[in-house]
């Protein structure tokens, strides 16, 4: 038995199937996960000693792969000076004004513990500034687990074949309009339907939790245009795209402005840190300043806006995009060779350094032709690169992250296990 194994057979019986959040639960390409134990750069080591090369990097938290000594050292020195005061400090000040200074979009932020919050109280105030109950999501896009927002979501859900979850009243699944993704025609017949109901589109500028699928041309520029023109508010969940695809996120990359803007995952260094933001006209609205109610204990956490702040002043200060688009890059072009010369039917989708490998011939744009893909055989190339070293997103349904970390060494690795996990997979 290995230590993994041991310790899901432990962590089963006392937490829900084993896992704290369930994509890790390996649900859609089976066998055990993996119980990780350290992590260094690009590489991380399990808990039986193995090192593998970490394409999951805390599903994109790490932009600067395990344990960056800048880091690790901001936060241990807060850490020595206390870990939570529940009381303002200068850091979250400094934080904030180093968001705001990197993305077009915002005039001020509020600081919260994860995407997942930030995306529920983004929500709330659209609802309050407008005065409008409804909210239109896409197919396929996540913004965490509020009741609202799950309905078909992405990723841990489409993993596991749940349209939507229990227990969410048929109210809050009535208020969600579901549309398909690049579609916007779809988008403007709501409109024409339900305009005045609307009180906000939200939308991962670059859907990433169904597999990568970039915005096709035009289809930003579309909801911006239909949500001003109907007085709804378009939120752009950047929890992933933002400080990933540039330091000004999707909205600097596509030149569209969204009302209000989620963050996470990267501004927090690897550590529990989001934030929404907007202009000073709707934040204004976000208690105390005005009425509508948000708040945290631990928000702006100081050892998590120390990281944050030490991961955003390495972004600020070394510009480490268009080394981190060279790697994706010629990863992806060793990537299709490998699968091409094997005759094994992909489709890779990737924009900036954020990519995934889709087991089909077909053009991936949006969630039914994700579905589409031979999940089954990414479940097989999986277990191929797991036992040859590489650690890949346990789901087809997951985008492949990178870090600054990620050289040639581990793309040369990483290719030459693809070329035999492509033949091995057939
Ligand atoms: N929004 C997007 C685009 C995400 O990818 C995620 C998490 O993966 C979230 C929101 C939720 O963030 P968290 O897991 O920090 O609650």
């Amino acid at each position: 038995m290995t230590r993994s194994e041991e310790l899901f057979e432990r962590a089963r019986a006392v937490i829900p199937g084993g896992v704290n959040s369930p994509v890790r639960a390996f649900g859609a390409v089976g066998g055990v996960p993996v119980f990780m134990a350290a992590g260094e750069g690009a590489s991380i080591e399990d808990a039986d000693g193995r090192r593998f090369v970490d394409y999951v990097q805390s599903w994109g938290a790490l932009l600067f792969g395990h344990a960056h000594p800048d880091i690790v050292r901001a936060a241990a020195d807060m850490a020595a000076q206390g870990t939570s005061f529940g009381a303002p400090t200068e850091a979250e000040v400094r934080l904030a004004e180093e968001i705001v200074a990197a993305v077009p979009s915002l005039d001020m932020v509020r600081l919260t513990s994860s995407g997942t919050e930030a995306a529920m109280s983004a929500v709330r105030l659209a609802r309050a500034f407008t005065g409008r109950p409804r909210v239109v999501k896409f197919a396929g896009c996540y913004h965490g687990h509020a009741d609202s927002l799950l309905a078909e979501a992405g990723s841990g859900l489409a993993t596991f074949g749940i349209p939507a979850s229990p227990g969410i009243t048929d109210g809050a699944a009535r208020d969600t309009l579901v549309l398909p993704y690049n579609e916007p025609g779809a988008v403007a017949e709501a409109f024409e339907a339900a305009g005045d109901q609307i009180a906000a589109v939200i939308v991962e500028p670059v859907a990433a939790n169904m597999g990568v699928i970039p915005p096709e041309a035009g289809f930003l520029e579309t909801l911006r245009g239909i949500t001003s023109e109907h007085g709804a508010l378009l939120l752009f969940d950047e929890v992933i795209t933002g400080f990933r695809l540039a330091r000004g996120g999707a909205q600097a990359l596509y030149g569209v402005t969204p009302d209000l803007t989620l963050l996470g995952k990267v501004m927090g260094g690897g550590f529990p840190c989001a934030a929404y933001g907007g202009s000073a006209e709707i934040m204004g609205r976000v208690a105390p300043a005005g009425d509508v109610y948000q708040a945290g204990t631990l928000s702006g956490n100081p050892v998590a806006v120390a990281a944050g702040l030490t991961a955003l002043g390495l972004i600020r200060g070394r510009d480490p995009y268009p080394a981190l688009e060279k790697t994706a890059t010629a990863l992806v072009e060793g990537i299709t060779d490998a699968l091409t010369s094997a005759g094994v039917p992909h489709t890779i989708n990737r924009v900036e350094s954020l990519f995934s490998v889709f087991f089909t011939d077909t053009t991936i744009r949006g969630f039914e032709d994700v579905r589409g893909a031979d999940h089954e055989r990414y479940a097989r190339f999986f277990h191929a690169l797991l036992k040859r070293g590489i650690y890949l997103p346990p789901s087809g349904y997951e985008a492949w992250f990178l870090s600054t970390a990620h050289g040639d060494a581990e793309i040369e690795r990483t290719v030459e296990a693809v070329r035999e996990a492509a033949t091995a997979i057939g």
